[in-house]
């Protein structure tokens, strides 16, 4: 890349003209922190400097070194670009929560644990209070994530398909492994119908959870409907209802999930210091750990004292990683650096976290990764 002249404070603040538009490939290189003279590192806990070489703009790198201890797992990346390290299966013995056998074939019941436990909770309270209830999870991920078969997310751990609640024409409990698409009138083309009740109660006991918290139930427009009517009707919680009516949603760009729902679950904590990544839409309820994370920045920050090149990328991407637009001030002074392509990082990177605009390296955390 030539030279560029140091670009003044202003273009950062989102006057970068046309011209200036940073070439995204010029820093997704990919060019691993394992290049690097490790020892700024070592005085900083582990779990502080993910070794983790995220080529930005062009998906997650498995992570080096990354390793979970006993009953311990994490999601790396993105929900459709990511990894998961020390996955934790599905029960097979499990009374409330059962595996479909396609999913078992297809090797992926593997999720972080907190979002197997949620699963196994959610279920557990349904079948408590309506006792036979059977709920059936579907496809979650592999037991090392990444890419799996007929999935454009499920990557990291933090996705998971579920079947519905279903009652006979008698009205009793018929849960079963099938996801046959539900019509207008809620019904299989078997006969089956939605049970507002019991799904209602599902998604209620994720968002009442408060060790997960949840993206998106993606689900069909007219099964939304039925849930959020029973709710109001039966007097739940209007707080309840509105966080259901604002996680419960028909995607647009795959398919209706008119036959199952899709639970996207946001990062953890610990999860987000390792390098996990949440996209799209935060709700307003959530806790999006600023405090943690700003303590975190002001660790990562102290790699700039070395001075080194690497340093500064590496300082970049895991600020706009981890999203939060208080980090932007730490890169103003890189905006000025005597390299052109970390002077172009830093701006994008400065746009990226204040709002300004989405330069195409960070176009993927903006995306809203579809329930596929
Ligand atoms: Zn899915």
């Amino acid at each position: 890349m030539t030279a560029r002249r140091s670009i003044p404070l202003l273009a950062m603040l989102g006057l970068m003209t046309a011209g200036c538009e940073p070439q995204p490939m010029g820093w997704a290189d990919g060019r691993a922190l394992a290049s690097l003279d490790m020892s700024p590192f070592s005085l900083l806990p582990a779990v502080t400097v993910a070794p983790m070489p995220t080529a930005v703009g062009a998906g997650f790198d498995r992570p080096e070194g990354l390793s979970a201890s006993e009953g311990q797992s994490f999601s790396v990346g993105t929900a459709s670009r990511g990894y998961l390290v020390g996955g934790t299966p599905l029960r097979r013995d499990h009374e409330a929560l059962k595996v479909r056998p396609v999913s078992i074939q297809r090797r992926a019941i593997h999720g972080t644990h907190d979002v197997i436990e949620a699963l196994e909770r959610a279920a557990t309270a349904v079948s408590r209070r309506w006792p036979g209830s059977q709920l059936y999870a579907g496809d979650i991920s592999a037991k090392e994530g990444g890419d799996i078969r007929h999935h454009a997310s499920h990557n990291s751990g933090r996705d998971a398909d579920l079947t519905f609640y279903l009652r006979g024409p008698n009205g009793a409990i018929a849960d079963g492994p099938d996801m046959e698409v539900l019509d207008r009138d809620g019904r299989t083309p078997g006969g089956l119908v939605f049970d507002d009740a019991r799904n209602w109660e599902l998604v209620a006991a994720f968002l009442q959870n408060p060790n997960v918290q949840v993206q998106w139930f993606f689900v069909a427009r007219h099964l939304r409907a039925r849930m959020l009517t029973y709710a109001k009707r039966t007097g739940a919680d209007p707080r309840l209802i509105a966080r259901a009516s604002a996680t419960m949603r028909q995607p647009g760009d795959s398919s209706p999930h008119a036959d199952h729902f899709h639970l996207r679950f946001y990062c953890q904590l610990e999860e987000r210091l390792r390098g996990c990544v949440d996209t799209g839409v935060r709700h307003g309820w959530i806790d999006t750990f600023a405090a943690e994370i700003e303590v975190e920045i002001s660790r990562i920050v102290a790699l700039l004292r070395s001075g080194g090149d690497e340093e500064k990328r590496y300082v970049i991407k895991r600020i706009g990683q981890l999203a939060l637009s208080s980090g932007a001030r730490h890169l103003e002074p890189l905006i000025e650096d005597p390299d052109p392509t970390i002077r172009i990082m830093a701006i994008d990177t400065i746009a990226f976290l204040r709002g300004v605009r989405t330069p195409p390296a960070w176009a993927h955390l903006t995306d809203e990764d579809v329930g596929e």
